[in-house]
């Protein structure tokens, strides 16, 4: 089930069929100019290689303030990176980077973003003309001016997009979930006070229904850092989140303080990040942004494999094996398990044991060669076989835990896979 038919399961109150309006996909359906805007939508998605949502249970937890300062950081971690604000009632990036006044330009069939901070901006709000007065948009109008911020806005090719959601579960989160269908996942904000509320486990379940992945939970306002010593201090009760998070089965990505110097920084026009690099708040944000620069060595990982598999979705990976668990020492185990694997999938599809012929140098490369591996997951390996291994355009991955091949190769297919240090060099 793709995320735009899993809206009614989410909600469906009204089972009208215009468009934005509960029980309707946010993606067009069966007509021409919807099917030209799909395929633009999707041509200029295309080009970006991570796509993160940052969502909130509700307003004021600090979800623009992540969203700006995770884009930040990942600018300065050397990441081409485009920030982009479709929080249609609060749109507060441009105050945050200080572009009150950016009038983005308007190229044939696209809007140009502006450039701040290492990276490719665009916000509702560049386009509002008096940034102070409430907007009232219609249903369906904001559900259009979402889609077109998504399908319009000239990114280029870009390794994260980070998208400011806006907050809650209704439609126009949903319709930004269901544009955005490949999205790598959603980073959800809370405060110790909200994780009291159902609001952020509702955030949660929303995802899960919209088959998006929870890439964390943020705990933001949490505890107090002492503007002089730095010291952060527990004044509410704190740690909710990563209990929640634990309860509900999802990554906890850290707490981040109620520090003056976000609201100063905001104050500037340049996120936090940006100035306070040695601080124990921004340390805290550096801890946030580590799982999705992982993201992007995942794709080193899989471009890798791709060499070795010559870019099929289909792959052999070899595992050697004693007692039914990964053997630490690969020339001397007493089988091999052989795993094959669809890799876009992320599935296992077939298995079998074999003995290996008897161990002697280079037989083992030239055999499991022979067998159409392309993938080895090894607790430890000699840097020799390593190489003759690669001179075979097989992947070696050393360093494995001790586990059954099977829950080895699917950490590896999720890219989750631990590979600590290689145990034997002999
Ligand atoms: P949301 O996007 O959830 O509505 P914002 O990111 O706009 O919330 O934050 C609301 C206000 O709280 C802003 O003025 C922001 O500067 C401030 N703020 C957010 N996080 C922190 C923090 N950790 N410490 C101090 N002020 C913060």
């Amino acid at each position: 089930m793709d995320r735009n038919e899993s809206k009614e399961h989410v909600e469906n109150s009204c089972g009208c069929k215009k468009q934005g309006c509960s029980g309707q996909s946010a993606k067009s359906e069966g007509n021409l100019d919807g099917f030209l805007e799909d395929k633009m939508l999707d041509d200029r998605m295309r080009l970006i290689k991570h796509k993160i949502i940052v969502l909130s249970g509700k307003g004021g937890v600090g979800k623009s303030t992540v969203a700006a300062n995770l884009a930040v950081s990942l600018a300065l971690a050397g990441k081409k990176v485009g920030l982009l604000d479709v929080d249609i009632h609060g749109p507060s990036i441009p105050k945050m980077l200080r572009l009150d006044d950016a009038k983005p330009e308007i190229r044939k069939q696209a809007i140009g973003p502006i450039e701040k901070a290492g990276m490719k901006v665009m916000s509702i709000g560049f386009l509002l003309r008096n940034r102070d007065s409430a907007v009232i948009w219609r249903g369906p109008m904001k559900i259009g001016v979402i889609k077109q911020f998504l399908k319009d806005v000239d990114w280029g090719e870009l390794d994260y997009l980070i998208v400011d959601s806006p907050p809650g579960t209704g439609d126009e989160p949903l319709s930004v979930c269901q544009l955005l269908e490949n999205a790598d996942g959603a980073v959800i904000v809370t405060t110790p006070q909200d994780v009291a509320t159902a609001d952020v486990r509702k955030s949660i379940t929303f995802c899960r229904q919209l088959n998006m992945p929870v890439l964390g939970v943020v705990e933001n306002m949490s505890g107090f850092a002492c503007p002089k010593c730095g010291e952060v201090t527990d004044i509410f009760m704190t740690g909710g989140g990563e209990l929640m998070a634990n309860e509900m089965n999802i990554p906890f990505l850290g707490r981040i303080p109620i520090d003056p110097a976000i609201g100063r920084s905001c104050d500037d026009g340049t996120p936090f990040v940006y100035h306070y690099s040695r601080t124990e708040t921004a340390k805290a944000f550096e801890r946030v942004i580590g799982p999705i620069l992982a993201l992007s060595a995942r794709d080193k990982d899989k471009q890798d494999t791709e060499k070795t598999t010559g870019g099929k979705d289909i792959m052999k990976i070899a595992l050697p094996v004693a007692g039914g668990k990964l053997c630490m020492h690969f020339g001397h185990c007493e089988q091999f398990a052989l795993v094959d694997a669809d890799s876009k999938a992320r599935k296992i599809t077939g298995q079998e044991m074999l003995t290996p012929p008897p161990h002697e140098p280079g037989v083992l490369p030239k055999w499991l060669h022979g067998l159409g591996v392309n993938v080895i997951i090894a607790g430890g390996m000699g840097q020799r076989a390593q190489a003759l291994f690669k001179e075979n355009d097989i992947k070696v991955i050393v360093g494995a835990p001790a586990e059954t091949p099977e829950k080895l190769v699917a950490a590896y297919l999720e890219g989750t896979l631990a590979s600590g240090t290689n145990v034997c060099d002999h």
